[in-house]
C-alpha cells in the first residue's frame, strides 16, 4: 500500500526479489508528499540514530550507484556545504551523528560570515520529478504493478506492506505519527557560469529544527526550509515563499530574481521513531502486515535501507 518513495522502493526490492508485487494506491507517484520533498539525502526529523543511519547508509550506496550507472534516474550526487552558525572562533562542533553514513566529510576551513563552523560532503539529489516515474518504470520491468485504489482499512490477508505514509495515522490509529508541514518554492536554475561548483547544495543549520536549504535539480533549484508541527494545511503561504526567496537570494546571489517555477507544501510523516515491523493478521491467517512508514523529513534518505530490511520480514513471513 502507497506509491510515495518508501512503497515505491520497497515493491521494487521485492519485484526484483521475485516476488509477485501489486502496489495499491491512492495517490500516484507524483501526487504524493514524496514529490514535494527537495530530496537531498540528509537523516533529519527521523529516529532512531542507530537504525536510521544503517537505512542512510544503504540509501547512500545506491544513490551513489544510480548516479554513476542509470543517468535517467534523475539522481545526481553533488557537492555542497552544511552550515553552523556561533560565534567565529567558537570550539569545534561535534562529527554529526550519521557521520558513518557518508564516506567522507571535511570541516569547512573558512565559513561564510555569520557561520562558524560547517561540513563539506557530497550528497545525492534525487529530482522526484523524474526519480519517482523512474522507480515506478524500475518496478513495471521487475513485473510489478501500480493501481489508483484507495484501501479504507488494511487488508486482513495475505502479505501487506503498508508505506501509507502519513494515512497510517487514521489506518492504524498511531497518534505518534503527525505531520510536520514544510514549504518549498521552485526557482530557474541559474546559468552554469554562475553556479558555483564546490556549494552546489547548502544547508544553513542556524535553526536544526527548520534548517534552510538550496537544493539544485536538473531544471530548477528547491528553496525551502519551513517545519511546523502538527499543521495539516497543504496550501503554499506566499509569506512564507517571498521570506525562502529572501533569505535564499542572501546566501546564494546568483539566485536573486531568479524566476520562480513553482510553490509546493507538504506534510512530513514523523513519528517518535520510525515503524518498521513485521505484524500478524488479527485472525492469525496467512501473511502478515509489515508497517513501513514515519520517515519523517527522510523518507528518500531512508528508503534503500528500509527496503532491504521490509524485504527480509516479507520472506520470513511467506
Ligand atoms: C517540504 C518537504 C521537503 C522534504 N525534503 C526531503 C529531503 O530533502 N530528503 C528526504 O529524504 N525527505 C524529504 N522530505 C520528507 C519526505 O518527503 C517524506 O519522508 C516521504 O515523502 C515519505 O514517503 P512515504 O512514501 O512514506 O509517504 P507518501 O509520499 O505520503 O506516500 C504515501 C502513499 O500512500 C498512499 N495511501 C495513503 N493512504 C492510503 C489508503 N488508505 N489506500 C491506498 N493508498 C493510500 C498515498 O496515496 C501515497 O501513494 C520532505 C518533505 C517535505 C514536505
Amino acid at each position: 500500500m502507497g506509491a510515495g518513495v518508501v512503497g515505491l522502493t520497497c515493491a521494487v526490492r521485492l519485484a526484483e526479489a521475485g516476488h509477485d508485487t501489486a502496489v495499491l494506491a491512492r495517490d500516484l507517484p507524483p501526487e504524493t508528499t514524496s514529490a514535494v520533498a527537495a530530496a537531498l539525502w540528509y537523516p533529519y526529523r527521523a529516529a532512531p540514530r542507530e537504525a536510521v543511519t544503517r537505512w542512510s547508509r544503504t540509501a547512500y550506496d545506491e544513490f551513489s550507484r544510480l548516479a554513476t550507472q542509470c543517468p535517467e534516474a534523475g539522481v545526481r550526487v553533488v557537492p555542497g556545504v552544511e552550515l553552523l552558525p556561533g560565534a567565529a572562533g567558537s570550539p569545534a562542533p561535534p562529527l554529526p551523528w550519521w557521520q558513518a553514513a557518508v564516506p567522507a566529510l571535511t570541516p569547512v576551513r573558512d565559513p561564510r560570515p555569520g557561520f562558524a563552523h560547517g561540513w563539506r560532503l557530497d550528497l545525492p539529489i534525487a529530482d522526484t520529478s523524474v526519480y519517482l516515474g523512474w522507480l515506478a518504470g524500475r518496478l513495471a520491468d521487475a513485473g510489478g504493478t501500480v493501481t489508483r485504489a484507495w484501501l479504507p482499512e488494511l487488508p486482513t490477508t495475505g502479505v501487506v506492506v503498508n508505506c501509507t505514509g502519513l494515512a497510517a495515522r487514521a489506518l492504524t490509529g498511531d497518534v505518534d505519527l503527525h505531520p510536520v508541514r514544510g514549504q518549498v518554492v521552485m526557482v530557474a536554475r541559474p546559468a552554469a557560469d554562475q553556479v558555483d561548483r564546490d556549494d552546489e547544495w547548502l544547508l544553513d543549520q542556524s535553526d536544526p529544527q527548520r534548517p534552510f536549504y538550496v537544493v539544485p535539480r536538473q531544471h530548477d533549484v528547491v528553496i525551502g526550509g519551513t517545519a511546523e508541527d502538527g499543521v495539516w494545511d497543504t496550501h503554499p503561504d506566499p509569506a512564507t515563499a517571498a521570506a525562502l526567496l529572501e533569505r535564499a537570494g542572501a546566501l546564494v546571489p546568483a539566485l536573486r530574481d531568479a524566476p520562480v517555477t513553482g510553490h509546493r507544501a507538504g506534510l512530513r510523516p514523523a513519528r517518535s521513531e520510525v515503524r518498521l515491523e513485521s505484524v500478524a493478521h488479527p485472525d492469525g491467517s496467512p501473511g502478515g502486515v509489515v508497517h513501513c512508514y514515519g520517515h519523517g523529513g527522510a523518507g528518500v534518505t531512508l528508503s534503500w535501507g528500509c527496503a532491504q530490511d521490509v524485504l527480509e520480514m516479507v520472506e520470513s513471513l511467506r
